[in-house]
């Protein structure tokens, strides 16, 4: 019951990447940085067991952005001629780099953490990639002209990657689509199918992470546009109960989501966030205890998965380690609650 986990990422040392950063510069090249990002993808896990989490994973200390670190071993893509464009419905802009001929794989993407990973934890151990939606949403399209196309195109390639991480001996594949939570309808409409497609085949556990947003400022701004309940869930979570998605991973502490609204996952195994990412204020077990019981007003005991509201790459490295720990500390409060009653 419980089995606490971590939406994907985490900070990179100061001597892999510049830190406090989305899209930080690696501090290494070449071997040097191979061995760096091994080296902090062990540091994390380490960390992660030290915590008491159940399941752990990479910490995403590979790749430089969630998305980008996917579209780099993908041919058809222009890396080297990125353009600034708007995106999560230009909430902010980003470069990002453009789509110029048909979509391919040049070979693996994440083998390297994914096995080296497996090698160094008994726990389950969970993998993350960018979903279909959401990789649409953070590049420039020259040449599909057609999003749902564009969409399909990338869950084909996401599906092949995913089926090579399941058979590297990962336990849990989720995809991340905050874009989700922006483009309600299409989501609803498309974007929970190319999901799917992204997932075909894979018999390991499949999750989809949709939140609010890193805790950077043009999120924190945005999010105090979206009134006193946000109620973006509710147009997205029918679609997804109805898919073969196991798992959804959602933020809730400090956010204005009303709770009820997880009633609409029922049949699947929520990852309520219960750390928030966006402050770093450490939280006490006690509120994270709270946010776990609130939780199981409205989703059950067996189904419940306490989590982090979003991924926590740009934050100091010390307040991530603290809030691992809160998270671990919160849910066995939690356990003990319940059992006492
Ligand atoms: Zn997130």
């Amino acid at each position: 019951m419980f089995e606490t986990s971590i939406v994907g990422s985490l900070p990179k040392p100061a001597w892999l990447a510049e830190t406090n950063k989305l899209w930080p510069k690696w501090a290494a090249e070449g071997d040097a940085l191979i061995q760096a990002k091994a080296d902090a993808t062990l540091l994390w896990i380490k960390a992660q067991e030290d915590a008491g989490l159940d399941i752990v994973c990479d910490g995403e200390q590979s790749r430089q952005h969630f998305v980008h670190g996917f579209l780099e071993q993908v041919e058809g893509i222009d890396f080297d001629n990125k353009v600034k464009m708007g995106i999560r419905d230009n909430r902010y802009d980003a470069m990002v780099p453009q789509v110029v001929s048909k979509l391919r794989m040049k070979g693996r993407v994440h083998a390297f953490e994914a096995q080296l990973a497996r090698a160094h934890t008994k726990k389950k151990l969970k993998f993350t990639l960018p979903g279909p939606m959401t990789i649409v949403d953070t590049v420039a399209d020259r040449f599909y002209g057609d999003k749902v196309k564009l969409a399909f195109a990338f869950a084909e390639l996401l599906n092949q990657e995913a089926l090579a991480l399941q058979a590297d001996g990962v336990d849990v594949i989720q995809f991340d689509e905050p874009a989700f939570n922006v483009y309600m309808k299409d989501a609803a409409d498309w974007g929970v199918k190319a999901l799917e497609r992204a997932a075909q085949g894979l018999t390991c556990k499949t999750a989809v992470h949709i939140c609010y947003g890193y805790g950077i400022k043009a999120n924190t701004d945005w999010k105090s546009t979206l009134g006193e309940e946000w109620r973006q869930y509710e147009l997205v979570f029918p679609a997804l109960a109805k898919s073969r998605i196991d798992q959804v991973s959602l933020e809730c502490m400090h956010s204005h989501v009303p709770l009820e609204l997880l009633k609409l996952l029922e049949g699947k195994d929520v990852l309520v966030g219960v750390i928030d990412v966006a402050s770093d204020v450490v939280e006490t077990p006690a509120e994270v205890a709270d946010a776990i019981g609130q939780a199981l007003q409205f989703v059950p005991k067996e189904r419940l998965f306490p989590c982090t509201n979003c991924g926590m790459a740009p934050m100091p490295r010390e307040v991530a380690e603290r809030k691992l720990q809160a998270l671990a500390e919160g849910t066995k409060l939690a356990k003990e609650r319940l059992t006492s009653r």
